[in-house]
C-alpha cells in the first residue's frame, strides 16, 4: 500500500495502476461502513485508492471541525488489511494553498436540508470531491447512501462537469438495532447511543405506513416526527419526505418514490439518516 501525501505523489502512484481504479473518498475515523465501500471498490475494479482528508471547507462550525474524530494510524492499518493500493492523505495546505479561490455550486439539489442546516457545506463537498477526482483520476467512485443528499450532489457534479467517472452508491451499513454507522457516533455517550435507536425506529415506522399504502405526504411526515418525538432527548432539525431526484419536499399525494430524510441533534452531536421509499422492504 502506497501512502501519498502530495498531489505529485498521488499522481505518480496512480499512473502505475491499471485504468480500472476504484476510489473511496473519506474523512477517516473508519468504520465498517467505509470498509464496505472499500470492499465494493476492490471487488469491482483492478485497484483501489482511498483518501483520508477532514475537509475544513465543508464544516460550518470550527468547533465541529476540531472535534471531528481522527485516527490516521488505525485507519492506515485497516486499509492495508483491506487490500488498498493507494491512500491519499493530504494536508490542508496541500489541497488549499495560499491563493486558492474556486468553489463549485451544483445548484438546486444542494439548497434544501443539509444546505439550509449547514450553509456552504455542499460547496465545500463538491469542490473537494472534484479536486480529489482530478488528483486520483478513478474510473469509479464509491459513496454511501447514508449521505443521500451528498450522493445526489456528487452525481450532479459529475454529470454537469462531464467527468468520466461512474458514481456507485453503496447501501448504508447499520448496527444491530438499525442505527447507521458514522464516524461521529464515537462522540455519543452510552445514553445518547441508546436514544439514537429512535432514528431507525422512525424510518421503519414510516416504511410500514408506506407499505400499508399510505401516500399522503403530511401524514407520513407526521408519523415520522411522532415516532422521533417519543425520544425526548432528541431534537429534530428536519424530518421530511422529498422527491429523490429533485429533493423538493413532497406535498399531497405522493406519486412515485420518496426519500425520507432525518436530521436530529443529541446533545452537541448532529446525526443524519435516510431511507428510500419505493418498493416495499427498503428500510429493513
Ligand atoms: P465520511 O468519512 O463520513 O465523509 O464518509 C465517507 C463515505 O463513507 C461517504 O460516501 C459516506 O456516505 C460513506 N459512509 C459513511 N457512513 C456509512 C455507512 N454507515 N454505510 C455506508 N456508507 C457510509
Amino acid at each position: 500500500m502506497r501512502i501519498a501525501r502530495t498531489v505529485a505523489e498521488v499522481r505518480v502512484a496512480r499512473a502505475q495502476l491499471p485504468e480500472q481504479l476504484g476510489f473511496v473518498p473519506t474523512m477517516g475515523a473508519l468504520h465498517a461502513g467505509h470498509l464496505e465501500l472499500v470492499r465494493r471498490a476492490r471487488d469491482e475494479n483492478q485497484a483501489v485508492a482511498v483518501s483520508i482528508f477532514v475537509n475544513p471547507t465543508q464544516f460550518t462550525s470550527v468547533d465541529d471541525f476540531r472535534k471531528y474524530p481522527r485516527d490516521d494510524e488505525r485507519d492506515l492499518a485497516l486499509l492495508a488489511e483491506s487490500g488498498v493500493d493507494i491512500v491519499f492523505l493530504p494536508t490542508t495546505e496541500t489541497l488549499y494553498p495560499v491563493g486558492f479561490g474556486t468553489t463549485i455550486d451544483v445548484g438546486l439539489v444542494a439548497v434544501p436540508f443539509e444546505g439550509i442546516a449547514r450553509p456552504g457545506h455542499f460547496g465545500g463537498v463538491a469542490t473537494v470531491v472534484a479536486m480529489l477526482f482530478n488528483a486520483v483520476q478513478p474510473a469509479r467512485a464509491y459513496f454511501g447512501e447514508k449521505d443521500a443528499q451528498q450522493l445526489r450532489v456528487v452525481r450532479q457534479l459529475v454529470t454537469d462537469l462531464l467527468m468520466p467517472i461512474e458514481i456507485v452508491a453503496v447501501p448504508t451499513v447499520r448496527d444491530e438495532d438499525g442505527f447507521a454507522l458514522s464516524s461521529r457516533n464515537t462522540l455519543l455517550t452510552l445514553d445518547q447511543r441508546a436514544a439514537a435507536a429512535a432514528i431507525p425506529r422512525a424510518l421503519v415506522a414510516v416504511q410500514r405506513s408506506w407499505d400499508a399504502g399510505e401516500r399522503d405526504a403530511e401524514r407520513l411526515r407526521q408519523r415520522l416526527s411522532d415516532e422521533l418525538a417519543l425520544e425526548p432527548t432528541l431534537s429534530i432539525e428536519y424530518a421530511s419526505l422529498a422527491d429523490p431526484e429533485t429533493l423538493v419536499e413532497h406535498e399531497g399525494q405522493i406519486e412515485g418514490a420518496a426519500l425520507v430524510l432525518i436530521s436530529v441533534r443529541l446533545g452537541a452531536v448532529r446525526l443524519i439518516d435516510n431511507c428510500l421509499l419505493s418498493l416495499p422492504l427498503d428500510c429493513r
